[in-house]
């Protein structure tokens, strides 16, 4: 049974972990905010509310996230194991989660994808849109032919308004704000976080690093 709590900051290619764990140990990828879009698409009086919390970048009731964790890890796909990504985002939702998994004897296994915070901002603030044809450069990896001009049809290039600086450092510091406390909680009660350097490296490379993370833990 693997019980994975997935941590990783915005940039730190938490998504393509847990493809590639979820992968190649054949258990459900358990994402809370996508369970929540779902239930927005899918429940229209429900939806509502919960839209405008989201929206809001409010975080959903711990009531409400715990039960449908919950509901989700009892289902027959989850019971070799899962990994969970979004949860526990609060100190209640940690303990919750302590509980319900002790009560099956069960460990979690806690994944902390560490990033450098400049290494990110370079990365994302190089990136750059043809706002004619929408194709993506990237300056430091994968820049125009001809400075600031797409390759296609010649027109500037344009930076995204959420891969701004000021933008993406505000992220960072609210992901850091929300999830330095629960990290620390499980540190605090004595349990292993792996944490893993994933700033540099492509995701195969980051993706091995994880594996020996956690033979060795
Ligand atoms: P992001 O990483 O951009 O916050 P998510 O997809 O993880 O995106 O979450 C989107 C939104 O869903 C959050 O801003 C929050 O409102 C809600 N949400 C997701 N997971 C949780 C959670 N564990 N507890 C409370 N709210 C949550």
């Amino acid at each position: 049974m693997k019980a994975i709590v997935l941590f990783g900051s915005p940039g730190s290619g938490k998504g393509t972990q847990a493809r590639m764990l979820t992968q190649c140990l054949s258990i459900p990828h358990v994402s809370t905010g996508d369970m929540l879009r779902d239930r927005i698409r899918h429940s229209v009086e429900l939806g509502s509310c919960l839209a405008a919390k989201m929206h809001s970048g409010a975080l959903v009731s711990d009531g409400v996230v715990n039960l449908m964790v919950e509901e989700r890890l009892a289902q027959a796909d989850a019971a070799n194991g899962f990994v969970l990504d979004g949860y526990p985002r609060t100190l209640a939702q940690a303990e919750h989660l302590g509980h319900w998994l002790d009560g099956r004897g069960i460990r979690e296994v806690v994944i902390h994808l560490a990033v450098d915070y400049n290494i990110i901002i370079g990365r994302l603030t190089g990136r750059r849109e043809c706002p004619r044809c929408g194709t993506l450069y990237n300056l430091a990896f994968h820049p125009p032919k001809v400075d600031e001009l797409c390759d296609l049809d010649g027109a500037k290039l344009a930076i995204r308004d959420d891969d701004r600086e000021s933008v993406i450092r505000e992220r960072l510091d609210a992901y850091d704000r929300q999830t330095r406390p629960v990290l620390d909680y499980y540190r605090n009660a004595g349990h292993r976080v792996l944490d893993v350097d994933a700033s540099n490296d492509p995701p195969d490379v980051v993706f091995q690093k994880v594996r020996l993370a956690m033979r060795a833990g």
